[in-house]
């Protein structure tokens, strides 16, 4: 273990300088780097790392193992050359050991680099990295031998038993009562694991984050050049090489043990393989290395109380000691098997069971399946925050008449009865299988033989009061298996608790797969791409939550659709209600399009109050359209540089966002003149406003060759930027800029509308202008198609002589019912006053990441339409490459948060939550930035060139 020390090496600096010069003839700067047994120094040489040397008291000194060490080194750089190595540089006189004032040096090449410990996270491709250098090293050093090469050392995971009971005494605290059980524990896990007979060879045995060397790229990917510290080389289970890896992994990502073991073992299988035995102790021998350190490190951080750093580590690995304690040893192996292509579990236990011709446990008597196997449970907030949350239900659950007769399905024993459970062990030649029953008053005790037939209990609790009952299910390979499971196991519980069906004569049923985007891919057209790499397969939706196919909620901060919140209660009545009763088209007289075009109005000013429905926000802005040209009788638009307005054609004509449309310069239609966007932070004006007006008088003037200009089409505040506010005063004049050029205003709040900004509940009302027409959609249906234009009067007279307009399903009665309820809970819940409340805590933290993070160049908007503007962060305000904005945004999944990018570049962060988010929510957001753009900037440090350093001694 490569363990700094504090002190102690003061006064050796000189004489390691001294024994560099007269052992090597290298003039060289020694720095202690720390070790707790020898005293180990970094040599500089014109300024640079050069070597390390290492001095040793005479008694430490094994020679042989040594002489091993060395012959390993040097058998290993000629089986992997790419792999940099701390190689022993013989001395003047040829030597590897020089001995002087009762010590013994040697000198190692240096491998320049960075230890993977560095980084601020380990990312899954890093873990993999790391595997995949575990796996090379073991399969180079399955041919080595050498008789120096020790059989034991302390950290060895074979000699567990020994080192811990060695240590035992000294280890006290809150961390001995897991070493203490963990070692009663590993007692019969080595012996069988000895008794397997695993492969042995030459191990590292220290092959963890602190000694595989590298460089990181800026998304904090881990690229491996070198292996160093082969102070623990040692001959024993081949298996512990990647057993030592994966418990340094673990340490790192102690919530989800499995999680850090995975990436590790994928790696290592690519270069290394495993056979059965070893799958079936592997995890056993993570456990050991496990209790070894939390037992040595608690020692040695009690040794030396003011070493942070030990005091750390030990910290770490008593957690991960935990962690891995924690963990179903069956669910480890079996997901260790599967992992090298072996089934979970050596046997078909279903199989087994059902080629017994067991007798029905219930049957006939099943009323209805209360839960199917695997079925997902309902996760409480804790849980469902939890990146694997256990949500996988391991059994099933059916309904019987209450007090119907339970009866053993085979030959059994009964080894856990309670009050409400009885748990049955079969013996099915080298197997036992396992039976839980829950819900049943058990008429049998433990230890009892029961034999096929006989009845165990009845259905339901003593006090049961119904006529019906539930029992639930469980078949397992053990009689404490889990109730629930993690969805990213499935396949592993699929076979350690195989569902139970057959037993109470139903079909049993086929395991779900999970759904992937090539299953999306098959026939969905790629235009309509999807957000991140790989998504995960959502479910349902509450609120401002997501929740997954895995029970796992993500906190949407991208959906400004479902505006008061995923799935509203009074949403879905409406719509169900209405959905049951009436649904036909706008022309036909009913209730719900009057008072939906009646509460409409309410939020609008006296000009506009004739209102047209429409199904979507494209349909919106093309009649919106359409409307202009009749009433002006003209047929040119002027828009504003980088915006959305919808993928209709005549609408899309209007689009400039490159993002949607890369080549819109050459594709521009003649009729549409483009003016430039008032954006105070990347437009070509900054903030003067009357260069903004003169850009758009001009876009209007070139309208006059055509006819005159019927349409400006804009957002109020610019929502496909990322909310930016156009500088005060631009859109008034910009009003009067159209209107005297004869044209109408039409404001597109699609996106920024239905009191999003907070302070209003239109956009315009906060710019001080009153559009001629006014378009919305999104927020109003709540994800339901449903949108509107409103006008005055005259306009919508005009656009009745010219045409009808008719969309078959707008303003139909549900649409209507459905507006109307999103209108009232917008009200009643009083969303507006959250947006501008959350929006103005969430304006001040953004604030607080800007001036701390030189990756966010500007915010923008206000309310819950806001948008992070993240640069390259070299003081320019370059935006940041879209790989590493995507590399933001996977990341932020990662931790729970959803959230995409918009704007010119696609580098602005669009924050634009259902309205009904709370405080702790936007708290939660913003440490989740915070945390990332952290990591980001942590990564930046790391990354860079980590050339190795040339030959200094040949120079
Ligand atoms: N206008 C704006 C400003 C938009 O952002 C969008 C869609 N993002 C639209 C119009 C088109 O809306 P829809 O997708 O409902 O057709």
């Amino acid at each position: 273990m490569n363990i700094p020390q504090p002190d102690g090496a003061h006064g050796m600096d000189d004489h390691c300088a001294r024994i560099a010069a007269a052992g090597w003839g290298v003039c060289a700067r020694p720095t202690a780097m720390g070790s707790l047994q020898d005293q180990v120094f970094r040599l500089d040489v014109d300024g640079a790392p050069a070597a390390t040397m290492k001095m040793s008291t005479p008694d430490r000194v094994d020679e042989l193992a040594l002489t091993a060490e060395a012959e390993l080194l040097r058998h290993l750089s000629r089986a992997r050359p790419a792999l940099r190595l701390p190689l022993l540089i013989p001395g003047l006189d040829g030597t590897l050991f020089h001995r002087s004032g009762g010590v013994t040096a040697r000198m190692m090449s240096w491998v320049d680099g960075l230890p993977l410990a560095a980084a601020p996270y380990f990312t899954i491709d890093s873990l993999r990295a790391l595997g995949r250098v575990v796996g090379e090293v073991s399969t180079a050093l399955a041919t080595f031998a050498h008789p120096g090469l020790r059989n034991t050392v302390e950290w060895d995971p074979r000699a567990a038993l020994e080192t811990v009971s060695d240590t035992l005494a000294e280890v006290g605290g809150t961390h001995r009562p897991s070493v203490v059980r963990a070692l009663d524990i590993l007692g019969d896990l080595i012996s069988r694991a000895s008794a397997s007979d695993l492969p042995r060879q030459a191990v590292h045995l220290d092959l963890t984050d602190h000694n595989v060397i590298g460089g990181f790229d800026p998304s904090g990917v881990f690229h491996p050049t070198g292996v160093i510290d082969f102070g623990d080389v040692v001959r024993t289970w081949r298996v512990c090489e990647v057993a030592v890896a994966a418990h340094a992994a673990i340490g790192r990502h102690p919530d989800d043990p499995l999680a850090a073991l995975t990436p590790v073992l994928e790696g290592y299988l690519e270069h290394q393989t495993m056979n059965e035995a070893e799958c079936d102790h592997l995890w056993s021998v993570i456990l050991a290395r496990a209790t070894i350190c939390a037992a040595v490190e608690h020692v040695d951080a009690q040794r030396f109380p003011d070493n942070e750093y030990l005091t750390m580590l030990a910290e770490l690995d008593a957690a991960a000691l935990d962690d891995i304690l924690a963990v179903d040893r069956s669910l480890a192996r079996g997901a260790i098997r599967r992992l090298c292509g072996l089934t979970a579990h050596p046997v078909d236990l279903l199989a087994r069971l059902l080629e017994q011709r067991p007798t029905p446990l219930l049957a006939p008597e099943v009323v209805t399946v209360g839960s199917a196997w695997q079925s997902l449970a309902e996760t409480d907030d804790d849980t469902a925050d939890s990146a694997a949350p256990k949500a996988l239900r391991l059994g099933t659950r059916v309904v019987v008449p209450h007090r119907t007769p339970i009866v053993a399905p085979l030959d059994a024993e009964a080894v856990g009865a309670s009050e409400t459970t009885l748990t049955l062990a079969f013996s099915l030649d080298d197997v036992t299988v396992y039976l839980r029953i829950e819900g049943i008053v058990p008429n049998v005790t433990n230890g009892d033989r029961v034999p096929r037939g006989h009845e165990v209990g009845v259905a339901g609790g003593a006090d049961h009061a119904g006529v019906s009952t539930e029992v639930g299910v469980q078949l397992g390979t053990h009689s404490s298996m889990p109730k629930r499971g993690k969805v990213r196991d499935r396949d592993v519980w699929a076979e350690l608790c195989p569902d139970p069906s057959p037993l109470f004569g139903a079909h049993a049923t086929p395991p779900r797969p999970r759904m992937t985007l090539a299953q999306r891919h098959r026939h969905v057209a790629p235009a309509q791409g999807a957000y991140y790499r790989t998504p995960p397969e959502f479910t349902r939706a509450r609120g401002q939550w997501m929740y997954d196919d895995t029970g796992r909620r993500y906190l949407d901060m991208v959906n400004n659709v479902a505006a008061i919140g995923h799935s509203h209660p009074r949403v879905t009545a409406a719509a169900a209600d209405q959905m049951s009763q009436l649904n036909t088209n706008s022309r036909f007289l009913y209730r719900a399009i009057a008072e939906y075009a009646d509460r409409i109005a309410e939020t609008l000013p006296a000009r506009l109050q004739s209102i047209f429905l429409v199904n979507s926000g494209s349909e919106a802005v093309e009649l919106a359209l359409q409307m202009a040209r009749r009433y002006t009788g003209r047929r040119d638009a002027v828009a504003l540089e980088n915006s959305y307005h919808g993928w209709t054609t005549e609408v899309f004509e209007l689009c400039t966002l490159p993002g949607d449309r890369p080549n819109w310069r050459s594709e521009l239609a003649p009729w549409v003149h483009i003016a430039d966007s008032p954006d105070w932070y990347r437009g070509s004006h900054g903030t003067d406003v009357s260069r903004y007006l003169a850009s758009l008088s001009d876009a209007c003037a070139a309208a006059e060759d055509n006819g005159g200009v019927a349409a400006f089409v804009h957002e109020p505040i610019l929502g496909s930027l990322g909310g930016v506010i156009p500088p005060k005063g631009y859109l008034n004049e910009a009003y009067d800029v159209v209107r005297r050029a004869g044209g109408l205003c039409v404001a597109d709040e699609v996106q920024v509308g239905y009191g999003r900004t907070g302070d209003t509940f239109w956009a315009f009302e906060s710019q001080d202008v009153v559009p001629d027409i006014l378009m919305a959609a999104k927020a109003a249906g709540n994800g339901h198609p449903v949108g509107f234009v409103a006008c005055s009067a005259e306009i919508a007279e005009a656009m009745a002589a010219g045409s009808t307009y008719f969309s078959t399903p707008a303003g139909s009665p549900v649409s209507c019912r459905i507006g109307t309820a999103v209108l009232d809970v917008l009200r009643d819940e009083g969303l507006q006053h959250n947006a501008a409340d959350i929006g103005g805590y969430l304006s001040e933290q953004l604030s607080v990441l800007a001036d701390r993070h030189r990756h966010v160049g500007a915010v923008y908007g206000r309310g819950l339409y806001q948008g992070i503007d993240l640069v390259e962060g070299d003081g320019s305000t370059t935006p940041l490459n879209a790989t590493a904005v995507d590399a933001i945004c996977e990341r932020l999944l990662e931790l729970g948060c959803i959230v995409q990018p918009t704007g010119l570049h696609g580098n602005v962060l669009k924050v634009k939550p259902p309205l009904c988010i709370r405080r702790s929510d936007a708290e939660l957001f913003v440490s989740r930035i915070d945390r990332v753009l952290t990591e980001r900037e942590a990564f930046a440090t790391l990354a860079g060139p980590h050339t190795p350093s040339t030959d200094w001694r040949d120079a």
